[in-house]
């Protein structure tokens, strides 16, 4: 079980870490959005005729940063970025880095080229579901 202020934290590394992604996907637009959770991805492949054929989809696994999550007199929780944050005189939280990872899966067909790459990832907790062989982001 998280606590609060770990879902707190959570929130504000999903949000980052989904912007990022989103600015990946515009730089660099993938030629399939895939699902963050499947291994294979197949496509009607335009080097072999049209015939279905399977792309391996990696993982991609971004740890989160230090967050501070600061508690407010009347209980209010914010998160900031650790690197962002300003000491006050208040009540904080500390969450450790890599205490969650961003998950998505990107691959590219070894026939025609095209890339797939999730338009959406997912928070996971590091704990509970540390990286499966794929590429991990630091
Ligand atoms: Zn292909």
């Amino acid at each position: 079980m998280l606590e609060p202020e770990e879902k707190c934290a959570g929130r504000l590394f999903r949000e980052r870490a989904s912007k990022a992604l989103d600015e990946t996907n515009v730089q660099d637009p993938p030629d399939f959005a895939v699902p963050p959770v499947i291994g294979i991805y197949r496509h009607a492949c335009n080097a072999k005729d049209g015939v279905s054929s399977a792309m391996e989809l990696k993982e991609v696994w971004t740890p989160s940063p230090r967050i501070v999550v600061e508690r407010a007199d009347d209980g209010t929780l914010t998160a900031f970025l650790y690197a962002e944050w300003t000491p006050k005189d208040i009540d904080t939280w500390t969450v450790p880095d890599g205490r969650f990872g961003f998950v998505i899966r990107e691959g590219r067909c070894r026939f025609c080229g095209k890339k797939a790459r999730s338009r959406f990832g997912r928070v996971v907790d590091a704990y509970d579901r540390p990286p499966l062989d794929g590429r991990v982001i630091t």
